[in-house]
C-alpha cells in the first residue's frame, strides 16, 4: 500500500466547498458527550480550514442507527460542543444529503463551518452505495478525510465519495499514516512489535505479516497461552485456543528461520477463577510459565517477564505495541501492562501503540503522554498492521 497521499495543505481550498470526514463518533450518557478527545483530535484539520476560507462541511457516523432515523443519535451534541470549541457557529444541518444540508451548505461564506447528520442515517453509507457517494458529492468540491477510525471501512463518506471529488487527506489521517506506514515499511532497528490481548485468532495475520518485519516480536497478554501449550507447557485453565495450536508452531518456526527473536512470557500471575466483576479483589499468585498448576489460570505476566519484555524494549529503535499483557481491567491484573507502558514511555524510540483496550490502558494509566503516537483507531491500525489496504486512505491522490 502507498502511505505516500496528499494533505490538506497541498490542494487549495479558498473560497471551495470542503466535506471533511471527521470521527465524531463520541461516547455519550443520557444525551450527554462523556468524552470529547474525537473532537478535539479533529481541531487541527477544521482550524486550518477555516483559517484558509474553506467553506467547511463537516460529516460522520455516530453509534449504529442502520439506515434508521434515531434522534438518540444526532450528531447535534457534537456540534454545540464543537461550536464551543472553535468559538465559533457551527451550522446543524437538519438532515444529511436533503434539502435542508443541500441548502445550508450552497449558503455556507469562506470560512463557515457546518455539521451534516449522521450518515448512518442513510442505508447507503454502510453499502458504499454510489447513489449517497455522489449525492454527498454534489454539495463539496473537495473531500478531505480526516477519520483514521472508520478508514478501515469502504462506506460512501470513508472512500465512496472520492470517486466523484479530489480528495487528500486531513493532519490525523496524515499522521497516523505517515507513522505507522514508516514503521512498517522502513522502520528505524532493532524493531520490537509487542502484541497482547485475548486470542491468537484476533491476531493471526498480524503476527504473520509482522514477522515479516521486525528484529523481535514479544508475545503476552492472553493469547501467550496458546502459544505455551504449543511449545508443549501445561497451561492449567488458562486462554487457549485449541485450533491455533498448529498456527503457533508454524509462527515460531517461521520466526526461527527468519531470524526473529519470538518472546514468550517466562512467569505469570495465576488465580482461581475469573474474577467477577472484573475488577473485583482477587488473590493472585506467581508461578514459572513452565509450572502452571492444572487448576490455576494464568491472567498476568509475572515479574520476570516484566524484566525480560522492559530489556528488549530498552534496545529497541521503534516500538509497535498492540494488546494488554493481562486482564487489565482488574488493578492487581494490570501489572504487566503497567510494566509495558512504563517501558515504551522510558524508551527514547519511536513508540506506536494501537487497539482500543491497549490504547485506553495507556491513556487510564497516565502514560499517553510520554508515547510518540497512539492511534485513534482500533480496527482500523489492526489492519494496518496486517499490511492491508485501507479503502479510506486508498483512495486519496497519491504525492
Ligand atoms: P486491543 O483492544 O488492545 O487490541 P484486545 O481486545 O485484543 O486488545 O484484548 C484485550 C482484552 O484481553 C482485555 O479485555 C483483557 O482483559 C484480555 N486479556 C488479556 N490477558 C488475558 C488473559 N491472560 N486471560 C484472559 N483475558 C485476557
Ligand atoms: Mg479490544
Amino acid at each position: 500500500m502507498n502511505y505516500n497521499k496528499k494533505s490538506v495543505e497541498e490542494i487549495e481550498v479558498r473560497g471551495k466547498r470542503v466535506l471533511c470526514r471527521c470521527d465524531f463518533n463520541v461516547p455519550t450518557k443520557e444525551g450527554k458527550i462523556t468524552s470529547d478527545k474525537r473532537i478535539v483530535a479533529a481541531l487541527p484539520t477544521i482550524e486550518y480550514l477555516i483559517k484558509n476560507g474553506a467553506r467547511v462541511i463537516l460529516c460522520s457516523h455516530m453509534g449504529k442507527p442502520k439506515g434508521e432515523w434515531k434522534p438518540e443519535l444526532s450528531l447535534k451534541i457534537v456540534a454545540d460542543r464543537l461550536s464551543e470549541l472553535l468559538g465559533k457557529e457551527v451550522i446543524m444541518a437538519a438532515d444529511v444529503v436533503g434539502e435542508d444540508a443541500k441548502a445550508k451548505a450552497a449558503a455556507l461564506q469562506d470560512g463557515d463551518v457546518m455539521l451534516i447528520e449522521n450518515v448512518r442515517y442513510i442505508k447507503g453509507e454502510t453499502k458504499n452505495d454510489p447513489e449517497l457517494s455522489k449525492e454527498l458529492a454534489s454539495m463539496a468540491d473537495i473531500f478531505v478525510n480526516d477519520a483514521f477510525g472508520t478508514a478501515h471501512r469502504a462506506h460512501s463518506s470513508t472512500a465512496g465519495v472520492a470517486d466523484y471529488l479530489p480528495a487528500v487527506s486531513g493532519y490525523l489521517v496524515q499522521k497516523e499514516v505517515s507513522i505507522m506506514g514508516k514503521a512498517l515499511a522502513d522502520p528505524d532497528r532493532p524493531f520490537v512489535a509487542i502484541l497482547g490481548g485475548s486470542k491468537v485468532s484476533d491476531k493471526l495475520n498480524v503476527i504473520n505479516n509482522l514477522l515479516e518485519k521486525v528484529n523481535t516480536l514479544i508475545i503476552g497478554g492472553g493469547m501467550a497461552y496458546t502459544f505455551l501449550a504449543a511449545k508443549g507447557y501445561g497451561i492449567g485453565k488458562s486462554l487457549l485456543d485449541e485450533e491455533k495450536l498448529e498456527y503457533c508452531r508454524d509462527m515460531m518456526a517461521k520466526a526461527a528461520e527468519k531470524g526473529v527473536k519470538l518472546l514468550l512470557p517466562i512467569d505469570t500471575a495465576i488465580v482461581e477463577s475469573f474474577p467477577s466483576p472484573i475488577d473485583a479483589e482477587i488473590e493472585v499468585a506467581y508461578c514459572g510459565c513452565d509450572a502452571i498448576p492444572e487448576n490455576m489460570i494464568g491472567v498476568d505476566i509475572g515479574p520476570e517477564s516484566c524484566k525480560l519484555f522492559a530489556e528488549a524494549v530498552k534496545e529497541a529503535k521503534t516500538v509497535v505495541w498492540n494488546g494488554p499483557m493481562g486482564v487489565f481491567e482488574n488493578p492487581t491484573l494490570a501489572k504487566g501492562t503497567i510494566a509495558i507502558a512504563q517501558a515504551l514511555a522510558d524508551s527514547d524510540a519511536v513508540t506506536i501503540v494501537g487497539g482500543g483496550d491497549s490504547a485506553a490502558a495507556c491513556e487510564q494509566l497516565g502514560f499517553a503522554n510520554e508515547i510518540t503516537h497512539i492511534s485513534t483507531g482500533g480496527g482500523a491500525s489492526l489492519e494496518f498492521l496486517e499490511g492491508l489496504e485501507l479503502p479510506g486512505i486508498a483512495c486519496l491522490q497519491d504525492k
